[in-house]
């Protein structure tokens, strides 16, 4: 079948990478790709909001299965956008409508969704401009730190944890009353601090049936031992040590069933990922986000460590097919450690040449995410420039794998964390 990815990332370089292995894949399009996905498929020129462009190519390429990457377009409801034309009738979409996408475009809607369904997750109240007031006086009376968070999307960093009360106060009044995060955070939603070890679970469903693809570990901040301000992400771990047996049970049980039961009973009908961001406080999970796509640069890690066919998979969660796909996973570790351009999350350069990629092993896996092909060079194009993956039969030689490329590959003012997976070492 003729297959479209939507979006520019790692995360999309990795979904293209496995797609292309699968027989069923024909001819593979990326909306609008990168310098990776460009070698591997063929990249089209449309950006992700351009709903009108990305279905009129559907229509030229007789395109039979759509995956959307990120969650702009979900949130902004493509699915039902291109499934109102009468032409595309037969579309298979992954990624969720617009009310199931409300898991991840309003943090107060998915507070509302597990309160309603049981799912265990940190107290929390919302509040608007209009109880500005309120929320300061109910600020005086909850335990610091605390969290709060922007309603909407806001590309990751909408959520800042507060020390102390007049730090909250502050910034509550940012976000609110001087639009800090624009229209995301005309409402915001004030949480308990939960102290815990952080992991991402993905769940791969088609509405009835779901499977649980392999977890990971992303590393936010932009230095060391989890200094400075968030990035996208700047590594990421899979497995995760802890995450068997009995706590996985907890998630599947508590979180997992009651999350695609809620959809149901809620009538919302859901075929995609769903991303649960999870702190494990002492052994129990809890839930503080749901994102309704795969995470950049998780994917980068999961999606290495998937033995069965991605486009079965993909094929059977738009058909609602799921429970007759077997997933097979890869017992190997998986390490990304994300490349970026020097300056970032700040003002960086763009248009540096890359060099060294040519060191890619049978170990190791290049996923560009900021990258643009100019002659016949890579060049940066992005503060994110390229995740860098090592597989190894446990967690040290994946790390190894992945840094000795690393340390390979060049450009002008490139960072990169050197810490990523070191927590998780100490755990084992
Ligand atoms: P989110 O966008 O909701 O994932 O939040 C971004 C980051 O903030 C998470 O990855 C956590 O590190 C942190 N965070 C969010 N909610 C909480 C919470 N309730 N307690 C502690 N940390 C949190």
């Amino acid at each position: 079948m003729n297959i479209l990815v939507i979006g520019s990332g790692g995360r999309e370089h990795a979904f293209a990478w496995k797609l292309k292995q699968s027989s069923k894949c024909k001819n593979l399009y990326i909306t609008p790709g990168n310098a990776g996905t460009e070698k591997i498929a063929q990249n089209v020129d449309i950006g992700v909001g351009d709903f009108l462009g990305i279905k009129n190519l559907i229509i030229e390429k007789d395109i039979s299965l759509v995956i959307v990457g990120p969650e702009v377009p979900l949130v902004d409801g493509i699915r039902s956008y291109l499934q109102s034309d009468k032409r595309l009738q037969l579309l298979k979409i992954v990624g969720p409508g617009k009310e199931g996408a409300m898991l991840e475009g309003s943090k107060d809607y998915a507070k509302q969704f597990m309160m309603k369904h049981g799912i265990p997750t940190a107290a929390s109240k919302t509040f608007t401009k209009e109880t500005l007031a309120e929320a300061k006086e109910y600020l005086k009376t909850v335990k610091m730190p605390i969290v709060l968070k922007a309603d909407g999307l806001a590309a990751g960093k909408g959520v800042i944890i507060c020390k102390n009360l007049k730090e909250a106060t502050l910034t509550i009044n940012k976000m609110l009353a001087k639009g800090m995060f624009g229209a995301a955070s005309e409402q915001v939603v004030i949480e308990e601090f939960l102290a815990g070890i952080e992991l991402s679970v993905f769940v791969l469903t088609d509405g009835k049936s779901y499977k649980i693809l392999p977890e990971a570990k992303d590393y936010k901040p932009i230095g060391e031992n989890n200094t400075g301000p968030n990035t996208g992400g700047m590594g990421s771990v899979s497995p995760v040590i802890f995450a068997k047996g009995d706590f996985l049970k907890k998630v599947e049980d508590r979180i997992i069933i009651p999350t695609i039961n809620g959809l149901n009973s809620d009538n919302i009908n859901y075929q995609g990922f769903i991303f649960i961001g999870l702190m494990n406080v002492n052994g129990e999970p809890f839930v503080i986000e749901y994102n309704v796509r795969m995470g950049d640069p998780e994917t980068q890690v999961v999606v290495p460590r998937i033995k069965s066919d991605l486009v079965e998979l993909m094929d059977a969660v738009a058909s609602r097919t799921l429970s007759n796909v077997e997933l097979e996973i890869d017992d190997k570790t998986a390490a990304t450690v994300v490349m970026v351009a020097g300056g970032y999350p700040d003002a960086y350069d763009k248009g540096d040449i890359i060099s060294g990629m040519e060191n890619e092993s049978n170990d190791t896996l290049i996923f560009h995410a900021g990258t643009k092909t100019l002659g016949e060079q890579s060049v940066t194009n992005g503060g994110r420039v390229l995740a860098v993956t090592g597989l190894g039969d446990d967690i040290q030689k994946a790390l190894d794998n992945s840094y000795d490329l690393v340390s390979k590959i060049h450009w002008d003012n490139v960072y990169f964390r050197k810490d990523i997976g070191h927590d998780l070492m100490t755990l084992e």
